[in-house]
């Protein structure tokens, strides 16, 4: 038996062996059963009016048809009454307490119309069977309480024979005749209560393995953009991988070249990164690295690229951008840094970078080519005295 059958293990008495999943089924079906106990309450007081009726028939306007009607209105007025209050407090009907009560409480009123109404005994016997099959079908209550109401009223008529001085053998034969619909709704109710409940369980179920699904489908999702974002940028900046921006560089090319824009490529690379290394150490360049990473993303366009060629030099891409365009952009990079320090072992620390930028050329499909240009242009601007931007 594995875990979740043992979970929806039912009872004889058609209940949830498990109490909480029991109590989770009760509050599950509270509205639907609210609604349905409403109904009962309500054609259950009708009746008991209508049949009055028949009291005034046979007995006119005397003492005992009042003493009949008094009992009549008190019940059907408790029986309206619990439907209305259903009507705001449906979780009334959870414990099944008032039920049983209002049940129990019916058979009492019910009884005097046996002594009363002498005429129709036997029918008043056959009546309450009635009673007692339609609790168990129309009312709905945890079994072991309909069972115990209809016990109740069994043992309150079989009471009122015996206090009427019937024989012994009326008496069992009105046993026999009472405990025929309590056998019946009892059996017939018991399997209601297990298909609902298997019911309940089933669809519990199939919600837990949708639920796993679609979690066990974000876990995957998620693992999948992971990969990708693995796959696709630098561990510690953050910044497109040289796959990534070579990928970039085709696809926009090719989309700034069918919509006749220019595309330019530039290249940075900081300015004595080396000898910030050797006095603060790795550490302290690799902070530096990732907030000169985070300064060009902030400081770019949407669509601009920025990549990591590798060590301290960076790759920016600017489609739909012309060179004069991308000049005053690259500049703005290089002032926008020289002015932005980073904290470094609890010091400012400024840092330049040299920049070379061009637009790409037309004959020009690889980024290969152009970055062998550009290339050439941070050399020359290292030398002549770096934090500067060249144009190619
Ligand atoms: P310049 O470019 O101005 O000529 O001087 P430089 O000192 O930057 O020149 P070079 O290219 O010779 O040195 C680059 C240094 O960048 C070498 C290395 O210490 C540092 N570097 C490269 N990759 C990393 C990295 O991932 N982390 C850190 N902290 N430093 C790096
Ligand atoms: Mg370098
Ligand atoms: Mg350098």
């Amino acid at each position: 038996m594995n875990n979740s059958t043992k979970q929806y293990k039912l009872t004889a008495l058609g209940e949830f062996a498990d109490s909480a999943v029991e109590h989770a089924y009760r509050v599950h079906m509270q509205p639907l059963s609210a609604r349905h106990l409403r109904v009962a309450l309500i054609v259950w007081g009708s009746l008991i009016l209508l049949f009055g009726v028949l009291d005034l028939q046979s007995l006119g306007w005397s003492r005992d048809f009042y003493i009949l009607l008094v009992c009549r209105v008190l019940q059907a007025t408790l029986l309206f009454a619990f439907a209305f209050m259903l009507k705001r407090r449906p979780e009334l009907i959870s414990s099944g307490r008032v039920t049983t009560a209002l049940e129990i409480i019916g058979f009492v009123l019910f009884m005097p119309i046996y002594f009363l109404r002498p005429d129709i005994a036997t029918f008043t016997i056959g009546v309450i069977g009635l009673m007692l099959l339609a609790m168990f079908l129309f009312v709905p209550n945890r079994l072991v309480l309909t069972l115990l109401a209809a016990v109740a009223g069994v043992v309150l008529a079989l009471v009122c024979i015996a206090m009427n001085g019937r024989s012994v053998d009326v008496l069992i034969g009105a046993f026999f005749v009472l405990a025929l619909p309590v056998v019946t709704g009892f059996f017939t109710s018991q399997q209601l209560h297990i298909v609902q409940r298997r019911q309940y369980a089933m669809f519990n179920q199939a919600n837990k393995a949708n639920r796993e699904l679609e979690q066990e489908m974000e876990r995957r999702k998620l693992l999948e953009q992971e990969l990708k974002r693995q796959a696709t940028t630098d561990p510690l900046t953050g910044l497109f991988n040289r796959r990534q921006y070579e990928m970039l560089f085709r696809r926009e090319r090719e989309r700034c070249r069918r919509q006749g824009t220019s595309i330019c490529l530039a290249m940075a690379d900081l300015d004595s990164f080396k000898s910030l290394n050797d006095e603060l150490g790795h550490d302290a360049g690799d902070i530096a690295l990732k907030h000169i990473a985070d300064l060009f993303t902030a400081q770019l366009r949407e669509g601009d690229v920025v990549g990591r060629f590798g060590g301290e030099e960076f790759i920016i891409l600017l489609p739909d951008t012309g060179a004069t365009e991308a000049e005053r952009v690259i500049e703005r990079l290089r002032t926008r840094l020289e002015t932005s320090p980073v904290m470094l072992k609890g010091e400012p620390r400024t840092i330049t970078a040299t920049f070379s930028v061009s637009a790409v050329w037309d004959g020009e499909t690889d980024i290969v080519e152009t970055l062998r240009r550009v290339d050439e242009g941070l050399y020359s601007g290292k030398r002549a005295g770096r934090n500067r931007v060249v144009v190619v």
